[in-house]
């Protein structure tokens, strides 16, 4: 299939359409402007809805002024005067004859009629070429081909008109050996002028069908066809018209009754003849009218070219032809809408910002079916296979520009969708924390994320196209929701870390208060039962650290089971929780060792221990101050509660505990690392001597409240300190007599 058509109707305008146009001029060219004479005489645009006739007969049989009797066309005719070949080439021209609209006479719409120039060779010597050429152009294109005969020249067996009936036959066969498959008949339509009357038109139309009987007969039938009849491939129908010079009113008469032929018929049920007129749709060339000229410079090229003309053939590269160029045309309305939406997303990307297109459902959708209805209105008319071989092409076209368009909006609709869900939870936390955080985050993820899907879902849902699979956005609403679930998990990460943080606050502020409380006890020498005298230790400075651990523990225990209680109130997972407790364990026991350090620091202690030695020292068993006497043994109290406080230091050197007589527990309290979690990602978690092989720091290390040296240290300042005390004591004693 070579591309041998070419645009037609692209000439210059202004062109004088008065007899019609020229289609084959004398040179056998064919004249581009055929598809300008169409597109304004409003044929162009009927479809499948014009007729065609050609006209044929020996020159100067009164053809042209036929038609325009017939037709009103206004084809040039032979002077009276000057008799010689008027009619050139073959040219066309619009029935111009129209009934008024509901007239039982009312002509077909949109026909079109060829006259041919004249065959008897008088004035083209002996070529016959043309005659052949002319006959197959109207052939391959006509429903209707009028012979013009005059009467005396019915029965003339050799007569020119014979010569042309047989190239008919001969050139219709050929078309047929290369369309079989095509229904296509045509009607030979025999107008006898000149009709003088004594001879019944019934006569005549016997003698010429014996005629063409003996014409078929006698031409060469192809292999296969030797017993095919004439009337498999021709319909018949004839006219007789009076003299026009000599009857003529009788002759307008007749052309009047004639015109009313020309119309849409069919065939009698009974005996197949016509009825209603000579249009029958098995005539009907099936090209539609846009293509019209195409198709004839394409039939015309072949024919001129001397080539095997094929109708079929002809028929798809038309359809080839046509069905792009209506793409071409179509598509235009299509850019026009989606240009527009190109661009601006190319400058939103430029610009690093998200090409979402409001109601691009509606504007893509639209433009698409507009486009494709407006192909599918045209182009259906032409061959079946390469319109929707064409038709699949256009779609595709448009598709893969549609979906750029769909894919970048919707993955921004996507990430615009999270960012909202992100914040819209976020806020939601923030002022539920200002409400006194009674909020519920799992509720409140749970409604906003129904409220993205929502949205998200409503968008893709815009966007489906009925039929149209690649429109169907399922996968990327599931992938939204993933992503949502995967946000979700991380606000609740985050959350839970707020939450660990707030448990976490909560334990060292009472861990400060319970241990100071405990601390404090050690200032009062005396303690709840034992007695200094006996260098009995009482409980409450024996079991210091029972004691802090005690508080220690059932603080943690109580805020890790408000954080577990909270933490799958807004459904974190039973790992989320045990980690969290892992965390919020070894956390306050940081806090803890931090507190006792504090109580440890050098001032502190001291300062406990002073108060220490000072109750025992200068209180009695009952807890009365002592007046010291010059007789009093100031040296033994001294001594006594000196050694009882300086007791005190080895047991306040390392966390033990009375109940066990070993360090407590920690490992259990903290419990097993959480599997999938490695302490030294944890950046705000510090290792643990004996929980983790840090350092090679061991419980023992970490139970370490005060160091050797400084134990030492402690020491010397405390016995410093009591020495002062002692020697304050003295002196007052002393100084008591000299009063
Ligand atoms: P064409 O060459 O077949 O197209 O013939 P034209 O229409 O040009 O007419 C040729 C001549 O025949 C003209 O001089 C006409 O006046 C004349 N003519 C037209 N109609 C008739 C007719 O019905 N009878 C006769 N005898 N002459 C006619
Ligand atoms: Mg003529």
């Amino acid at each position: 299939m070579n591309g041998h058509f070419s645009a037609v109707g692209d000439a210059p305008a202004a062109n004088n359409f008065t007899h019609g146009i020229q289609v084959i001029d004398e040179d056998k060219a064919f004249n581009a402007n055929l598809n300008d004479y169409l597109t304004e005489t409003n044929v162009a645009k009927a479809g499948f809805n014009y007729h065609l006739i050609s006209v044929f007969g020996s020159q100067s049989t009164g053809k042209s002024t036929l038609l325009n009797h017939l037709f009103g066309t206004n084809f040039d005719v032979m002077s009276e005067v000057e008799r010689r070949q008027t009619t050139k080439g073959i040219w066309m021209a619009k029935n111009k004859r129209i009934a008024a609209e509901g007239n039982e006479d009312k002509m077909a719409d949109n026909i079109l009629v060829m006259d041919v120039e004249g065959t008897d060779g008088r004035e083209r010597g002996e070529d016959q070429d043309f005659e052949r050429k002319s006959a197959l152009f109207a052939l391959a294109t006509s429903e209707v081909l009028i012979v013009n005969i005059w009467e005396h020249q019915v029965g003339l067996y050799q007569g020119a008109n014979m010569g042309l009936l047989k190239t008919v036959f001969e050139v219709n066969l050929q078309l047929f050996l290369k369309d079989r498959q095509s229904q296509t008949r045509s009607l030979l339509f025999f107008v006898i002028r000149d009709h003088i009357g004594n001879t019944p038109l019934a006569n005549l139309r016997n003698t010429l069908i014996q005629d063409l009987t003996r014409i078929w007969s006698s031409i060469a039938k192809p292999e296969g066809l030797e017993n095919s009849k004439i009337e498999d491939y021709f319909d018949f129908a004839f006219a007789a018209l009076p003299h026009k010079i000599l009857q003529p009113e009788r002759f307008q008469e007749e052309v009047q009754k004639l015109s009313t032929r020309f119309k849409e018929g069919y065939r009698s049920s009974k005996d197949q003849e016509l009825e209603g007129g000579v249009f029958l749709p098995e005539y009907h060339r099936r090209i539609p009218a846009d293509g019209l000229s195409v198709y004839c410079k394409g039939v015309w090229d072949q024919i001129v070219n001397n080539k095997d003309l094929d109708l079929p053939t002809q028929q798809e590269l038309l359809a080839q032809f046509r069905c792009d160029e209506i793409a071409r045309e179509v598509l235009v309305g299509f850019d026009a809408v989606i240009v527009p939406l190109e661009e601006q997303q190319a400058d939103a990307a430029r610009q690093g910002k998200p090409g979402i297109i409001p109601n691009l459902g509606t504007t893509g959708g639209g433009a698409r079916e507009k486009c494709v209805k407006a192909f599918e209105i045209q182009a259906s008319r032409y061959h079946k296979g390469v319109y929707s071989t064409k038709r699949a092409e256009l779609e595709s076209k448009i598709d893969a520009r549609l979906k750029a368009i769909y894919t970048t909006h919707l993955t921004d609709v996507h990430k615009a969708g999270i960012a909202s869900f992100s914040d819209a939870v976020t806020a939601a936390v923030k002022a539920g924390q200002k409400a006194g955080g009674a909020y519920e985050f799992a509720m409140i993820v749970s409604q906003q994320k129904e409220k993205s899907l929502d949205a998200f879902r409503k968008e893709a849902q815009s966007l489906l196209i009925e039929g149209v699979a690649w429109t169907n956005f399922g996968p990327q609403l599931r992938l939204f929701e993933k992503e949502l679930d995967e946000v979700s998990a991380r606000l609740r990460k985050e959350e839970l870390r707020r939450l660990a943080a707030r448990v976490e606050r909560s334990v060292k502020t009472r861990l400060g208060d319970a241990v100071g409380l405990e601390f404090n006890k050690l200032g009062t020498g005396r303690g709840g039962s034992g007695a200094p005298e006996t260098g009995e230790k009482p409980a409450s400075e024996k079991d210091l650290w029972d004691r802090v651990w005690k508080v220690f523990t059932d603080i943690v225990d109580d805020a890790a089971a408000k954080f577990a209680d909270r933490a799958k109130s807004f459904q974190a997972s039973e790992e989320e929780v045990a980690v969290g407790i892992w965390r919020l364990r070894r956390k306050s026991w940081i806090a803890l060792r931090e507190r006792i350090d504090e109580e440890m620091q050098e001032g502190n202690i001291l300062m406990k221990l002073r108060e220490n030695f000072e109750d025992k020292f200068r209180y009695d068993a009952d807890g009365v101050p002592r007046i010291w006497r010059p007789t009093d043994d100031i040296e033994g109290v001294y001594t006594k509660a000196r050694e009882a406080t300086l007791a005190l230091i080895p047991l306040l050197a390392k966390i033990k505990l009375v109940a066990t007589g070993a360090a407590p527990d920690l490992v259990a309290f903290i419990g097993a690392q959480p599997a999938g979690v490695d302490i030294r990602e944890e950046d705000d978690l510090v290792p643990i001597g004996g929980i983790d092989d840090e350092d090679g720091k061991t419980l023992d290390d970490e139970m370490a409240v005060l160091s050797e040296s400084k134990r030492q240290d402690l020491v010397a300042r405390f016995k410093k300190m009591a020495d002062g005390v002692y020697v304050e004591a003295k002196r007052s004693a002393i100084g008591g007599i000299t009063q």
